[in-house]
């Protein structure tokens, strides 16, 4: 059961590591990206030998975290110490990604538990690789997290999405993602100029406006759906099961942290279930 993934690509310069735990489930394998010496997230915390060697290959001059979620801010901390390089990550991520935050068990059976570290806000003078090949710039996308930042690489009409995208017809949530939030960075990502976007756990996937413009509809459809049902008085469990068909085996195991009635609540009252009184 507990197989590690691994696997790396190229593509025009672009080089990238999935490494993971268990096969064939969604969502348990992470992918670090390296554009010359910079590094796009860190891996999970219990992949640190598999992405140690990749780093290795070559000189890295800093390292770029899109969230502070575990299976892409996890090795951040050994990075930093071993390659002796800067850690940049959104402000909303700092006080987290330093003082720790709340893993919960099944997400810590999957990728481990992150190490604390100090990062630095990301500084436009500092997103350019020094072969000077490589441009990022970052953009604030919050939803999935408050933090999120996706990453664009304006020559060669790249996204690096973070946990934006991941699948057009998402129907689990975790607690503490905003839905509605995320709506308005899908609309915000769809007015930029891209066209292949780079999925931390999907990968690569060419049409990256249509990907994005796919989750958008779906979303802002499950919501007009969602609240036209809360209008004739129905429970928000209810409401799920007629939308998104029974909770599965994720529910159980997260204990109801990760489940499709969070979505329809989420959706329904246009901000995080974990701040709603529960009814
Ligand atoms: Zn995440
Ligand atoms: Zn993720």
């Amino acid at each position: 059961m507990l197989v590690a993934v691994i696997s790396r690509s190229h593509f025009n310069g672009l080089e990238s590591l999935r490494v993971g735990r268990f096969q064939k489930k969604i969502n348990t394998s992470c992918i670090v990206y390296r554009l010359g010496d910079l590094v796009v997230d860190a891996g999970p915390p219990n992949q640190w030998k598999y992405v140690q060697r990749f780093l290795k290959e070559r000189a890295i001059s800093r390292l770029l975290i899109t969230h502070h979620h575990e299976d892409h801010c996890g090795n951040g901390a050994k990075i930093g110490k071993h390659f002796n390089c800067p850690v940049h990550a959104h402000p909303a991520a700092h006080k987290d990604l330093e003082q720790g935050f709340a893993v919960q068990w099944y997400r810590r059976m999957v990728w481990g538990k992150p190490e604390r570290f100090k990062a630095e806000d990301f500084q436009p003078q500092n997103m350019t690789s020094q072969s000077g090949d490589f441009s990022l710039q970052p953009l604030h996308s919050p939803g999935h997290s408050p933090d999120m930042t996706c990453f664009i690489e304006p020559q060669r009409g790249w996204l690096f999405s973070g946990d934006v995208y991941v699948a057009s017809r998402p129907r689990f949530l975790t607690e503490d993602e905003n839905p509605g939030q995320e709506i308005e960075s899908l609309r915000n990502l769809l007015k930029q100029d891209f066209q292949t976007l780079f999925c931390s756990h999907k990968g690569m996937v060419e049409n990256g406006p249509a990907a994005i413009k796919s989750k958008l509809e779906y979303l802002l459809e499950l919501q007009g759906e969602a609240q036209r049902l809360y209008q004739t008085g129905l429970a928000s469990r209810e409401i799920s099961r007629q939308l998104l068909g029974k909770e599965e085996f994720l529910s159980l195991l997260s204990r109801g942290h990760f489940n499709k009635v969070n979505m329809i609540r989420a959706l329904v009252h246009d901000c995080p279930v974990s701040q709603l009184h529960h009814r």
